[in-house]
């Protein structure tokens, strides 16, 4: 997650109806939604950003809903983790994608929430040897092929359904920056280079109509947010209960959980991660249709964490946003910037893919190796001698996420359209990875494909 800022749609002249801020697209859809209700009971299976947006919408139309919740909390991939450090820490999602959005309206229209200033934060990169400032480097060839790659992405002549890699090879990109491009490109797509789709990243870009510019909050958890902004939702929700079977072939859904608890419902929106579904964790009666279940395989979502990492000072510069390293971790950033700390001395290693599962596989050893990449960086053992305290979060052991985010794969074309069809007017699938429109793998899009799950549900009663 870097944190330039680009406002490419601004620079290329998109008209300027597109820009308009996304309150007024949302007074489309309330028109839209305007005078719906639907007298069945519904029934919402997941309660991450997907789930309880739905929720928010289908309550302010009087429908009864209920959210079945496998784990002990909701919020999902929103998971702030509190009293590690003198601020909440995002173990998830962490900066709103884009100022033209549901979310983006959501969190502006907090009271009291303030962002933090991107503008005077400084990106250092280990390169040749040595940790550099990003801006000192502006005019080095190999640093600038990458940027221009990851500014020009949606329309990058790609060459072929490829992997990552496989086209920075093709195209000689320079191995001073390997690791950068898989901070650039794979890292940022929720999985390692060997494994991105590069058309389907560049199809998704081209597709991206959020702006992209990225916030973060100084003072708010996502989760905060959510629940200053939709509280009539959390009272629906029953936690500690993880859907296992599904049984459609009735004029009634019957669900039924882990103790055997039987549910019915008239219509369902299913919102669980897509390994949820790839995997068979929830069984169908009838089973889905094999189109589907080899959909679900042709998008990847995998290995991903964030190791959270404490010191007794800070031994980078204060305005310091992102640090690309070139060793074990692509890249990591101070979570406490511009003012969310009045320490600033946390550093997060956001690790994904093939890099996450070269670190898993150090077992206890992976802590120590991470200062060692720190202290190569910094110097004079200053990372392993400040150390405090580590707290990490791996997504892909997370029992009911299973992988950071969605991210294409060669070979995925038309996947998400398939998974996001809703079966017999009944079942309705919503969830980040269900967003046919590139904004997949964000909060944004997760709460408009819950969005787009509502509008089928109106319209199909
Ligand atoms: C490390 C990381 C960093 C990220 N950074 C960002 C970011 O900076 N910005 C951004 O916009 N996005 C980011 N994302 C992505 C974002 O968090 C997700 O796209 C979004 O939160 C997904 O919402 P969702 O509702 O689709 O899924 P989830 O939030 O995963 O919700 C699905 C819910 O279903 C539940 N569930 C699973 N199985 C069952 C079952 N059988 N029965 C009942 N419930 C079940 C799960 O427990 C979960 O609560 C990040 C994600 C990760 C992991």
């Amino acid at each position: 997650m870097n944190r330039k800022e680009f406002l490419r749609l601004v620079s290329i002249g998109v008209p300027a109806g597109i820009l308009l801020p996304s309150f007024l697209e949302s007074c489309r859809k309330k028109e839209l939604f305007d005078g719906k209700t639907y007298g069945g009971k519904v029934i919402i299976i997941g309660g991450g950003a997907a789930g309880l947006y739905a929720a928010f919408l289908l309550l302010k139309h009087n429908v009864d809903v209920t959210i079945f919740e496998a784990q002990g909390r909701y919020g999902g991939r929103i998971f702030p983790l509190n009293g590690f450090s003198d601020f909440p820490i995002e173990l998830g999602a962490e900066e709103c994608h884009g100022q033209r959005s549901i979310w983006y309206d959501m969190i502006s229209s907090t009271p009291g929430i303030s962002f933090v200033d991107t503008e005077v934060e400084e990106d250092y990169i280990m390169i040749d040897g040595s940790l550099k400032s990003l801006s000192s480097l502006s005019s080095d060839p190999d640093i600038t092929a990458a940027n221009n790659l990851s500014d020009n992405l949606g329309t990058t002549n790609i060459g072929g359904d490829i992997t990552a890699d496989q086209y920075l090879q093709q195209n000689h990109y320079s191995n001073r920056t390997h690791t950068y491009l898989d901070a650039l490109f794979g890292n940022e797509w929720g999985t390692s280079n060997d494994r991105l789709g590069l058309q389907g990243a560049s199809d998704e870009d081209k597709l991206w109509t959020s702006g992209d510019v990225n916030f973060y909050l100084k003072n708010h958890s996502f989760l905060s947010i959510l629940e200053e902004k939709m509280p009539e939702v959390f009272a629906h929700i029953q936690l500690n209960t993880q859907i296992q079977n599904i049984d459609y072939s009735g004029s009634k859904i019957v669900l039924t959980d882990q103790v055997n608890n039987i549910y019915t419902a008239d219509k369902i929106i299913i919102t669980v991660p897509l390994p949820i579904l790839r995997d068979g964790d929830i069984t169908f009666v009838p089973p889905l249709d094999s189109v589907r279940t080899n959909a679900f395989s042709r998008i990847g979502m995998g290995s991903g964490l964030k190791v959270i990492l404490k010191f007794s000072t800070r031994f980078w510069a204060d305005n310091c946003g992102s640090i690309f390293g070139n060793g074990l971790v692509p890249e990591y950033w101070a979570p406490g910037v511009g003012g969310t700390s009045v320490e600033n001395n946390v550093l997060t290693a956001f690790v994904m893919g093939s890099y996450a599962e070269n670190l898993l596989a150090l077992g206890t050893g992976m802590v120590p190796a991470i200062l060692n990449d720190l202290d190569l960086m910094f110097g004079g053992g200053v990372a392993t001698a400040n150390f405090v305290a580590s707290h990490r979060w791996n997504w892909g052991m997370d029992a009911f996420t299973k992988g950071a985010y969605s991210f294409p794969i060669p070979g995925g074309s038309g996947a998400r359209e398939i998974i996001a069809s809703s079966i017999g007017n009944k079942i309705f699938f919503a969830g980040e990875a269900t967003h046919t429109a590139g904004h997949n793998s964000t909060v944004h899009g997760a709460m408009e494909t819950g969005l787009r799950a509502v509008e089928e549900l109106f319209k199909s009663a």
